[in-house]
């Protein structure tokens, strides 16, 4: 631990131990400075904690880490010491019954869409090779002009619209741009042909590190250092607010109505109501926050009793006609999972809002509705579905509705204002974050704030952020990737949920 130089906080609070709350706080911690961590959660992890189910562990749907960002995953191995696995990422596209390697790989896809159908597809993505589009701002336009329009409305519309609940042309291009980046169809091409060229587009990295305890293992790491030294991390504490006098961060009010008093405050709780339920908001700001979306997760555990289902880490379920959207298999991350159990847990994700009748739906109802889709896909190869559990995860996805920006600027100025206040995270800055950009964000806000420097604009991290050095996680540790290929760090087959 260091001491304490001047004009450092003293007491730091955090709201919210999901990875970018309570990697702020164990650096924080590492500096000498004094953390409290307040979290609404009865446990730490945030959307990345793993919880107890049926003598098993599992996480809330897919939770593959992957950065290359030396700083992040030099947090985590930190953490994690060798306590891991090098997962084989094994992710296919189910689209009317059949299944698609992603990446692509040209006879798997010749021989699903037929030799008609690819030929459509090359066709339009030729015509629209010459077309040259330059409207690239809503999300339908960009990728039509990367991959032809026929690809898609195979591999993007319907996926899109299940996971938004608005059309494409609604969606903003930002969502593409930060998640598909530079990534084109003759480079997936490339790529299923050219493997192990050093090359890959980062889209398209095929190992992961994985917790030998879940995706919340690291996290739970995290809080048990905070506590043992020096700090504290309170679950099931929600917080209501944040105090601010004259335009300065003071506190936090509780939801009990108890008030504490830190020198500075890190916030990780979603924009809209960090914001509304600060004092004395101009209206224009509170109309800005309110303004922005968030879109709904329920997740279907369903207790199969087999252990040989299907090999993929997760699909994702383009299919119109299924409502789920993607189907995570527990069995194929890590052995320490499922220990002797002789049953796999599969989760099934069904998106949407508060308002859709799915979201108030009863758990037997749901469990029903995904046994069914599971059973209508044949992966279960008759196996008996033994139990059933749903989990709701509220403001799961920041949605980029065109034209997002426009709300969040000027809400984001405004905070800016506010000495001592910082924000980060998922929901908490509206930045569609994987772990390891809430990670970042948690290393450079106990970056500023301990060296009492705004050294780094938080609000500039996006999921699309630059970094010098490249470096990812083996199972010896941090290697350098053999090209410094910028770009992309946290990898997605196509633009999906994480
Ligand atoms: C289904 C799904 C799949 C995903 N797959 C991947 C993946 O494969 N790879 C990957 O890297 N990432 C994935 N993610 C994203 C990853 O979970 C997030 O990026 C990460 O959890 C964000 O961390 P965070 O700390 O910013 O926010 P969160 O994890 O949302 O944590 C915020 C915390 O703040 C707490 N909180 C909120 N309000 C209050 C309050 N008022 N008072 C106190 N506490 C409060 C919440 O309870 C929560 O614990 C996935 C997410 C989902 C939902």
């Amino acid at each position: 631990m260091q001491s304490h130089p001047p004009g450092r906080p003293r007491t730091v609070a955090i709201i919210g131990a999901g990875p970018a709350g309570i990697t702020a706080a164990y650096q924080l911690v590492k500096s000498g400075i004094r953390t409290e961590v307040f979290e609404a959660a009865p446990s730490v992890g945030g959307l990345a904690r793993t919880i107890d189910l049926w003598n098993q562990k599992v996480d809330l749907g897919p939770h593959r880490f992957f950065s290359s960002d030396p700083r992040v995953n030099k947090v985590w191995l930190e953490v994690m010491g060798d306590d891991y696995e090098m997962v084989n990422r094994l992710t296919r596209i189910y689209y009317k019954g059949r299944f698609f390697y992603y990446p692509l790989k040209p006879f798997n896809a010749l021989a699903n869409l037929g030799v008609l159908e690819a030929m459509r597809c090359m066709t339009s993505y030729g015509v629209q090779r010459f077309r040259r589009c330059n409207e690239q701002d809503c999300f339908e336009t960009w990728v039509v002009g990367r991959f032809g329009r026929r690809l898609f409305e195979i591999f993007f519309k319907t996926y899109s619209e299940k996971l938004w609940g608005i059309g494409c042309q609604e969606l903003d291009a930002d969502f593409a741009a930060q998640r598909i980046k530079k990534l084109s169809l003759l480079e997936a091409i490339k790529n299923s042909l050219f493997t192990g060229n050093g090359n890959q587009h980062k889209t398209l990295v095929d190992q992961f590190a994985y917790p030998h305890n879940g995706s919340g293992e690291v996290y739970r790491r995290m809080a048990a250092f905070v506590r043992n030294n020096g700090g504290s991390v309170e679950c099931k504490q929600p917080v209501h607010r944040v105090l601010v006098k004259d335009r300065r961060a003071i506190g936090l009010e509780f939801e009990n109505g108890e008030q504490r008093f830190f020198d500075q405050v890190i916030s990780t709780m979603p924009l809209n109501l960090l914001v509304t339920r600060l004092a004395n908001v101009p209206d224009r700001i509170v109309a800005a926050a309110n303004s922005l979306r968030f879109r709904n997760t329920i997740l279907v555990y369903l207790k199969v009793e087999s252990t040989r289902l299907f090999k993929d880490n997760w699909l994702y379920i383009h299919s119109p006609e299924l409502r789920t959207g993607r189907i995570t298999n527990f069995r194929n991350w890590a052995p320490q999972l499922y220990g002797d159990e002789p049953s796999s847990i599969l989760a099934l994700e069904y998106w949407c809002n508060n308002e859709d009748p799915l979201w108030s739906e009863k758990d037997d109802r749901l469990i029903d509705l995904a046994k069914n889709e599971l059973n209508k896909t044949g992966l279960t190869n008759k196996a008996v579905i033994s139990a059933g559990y749903v989990h709701r995860i509220p403001r799961c996805y920041p949605v980029y509705v065109r034209g997002y920006k426009n709300a969040l600027e000027p809400v984001e100025q405004y905070l800016k204002q506010i000495d001592g206040l910082t924000v980060i995270g998922r929901y908490g800055s509206f930045k569609y974050n994987n772990q390891d950009h809430s990670i970042l964000m948690g290393v450079l806000a106990a970056e500023n704030i301990a060296q009492d420097a705004k050294l780094h604009d938080l609000w500039q991290i996006n999921t699309d952020y630059e970094y010098q050095e490249s470096a990812v996680i083996s199972k010896t540790g941090l290697v350098r990737e053999p090209s410094k290929s910028r770009g992309l760090p946290a990898p997605a087959p196509v633009p999906s949920a994480a």
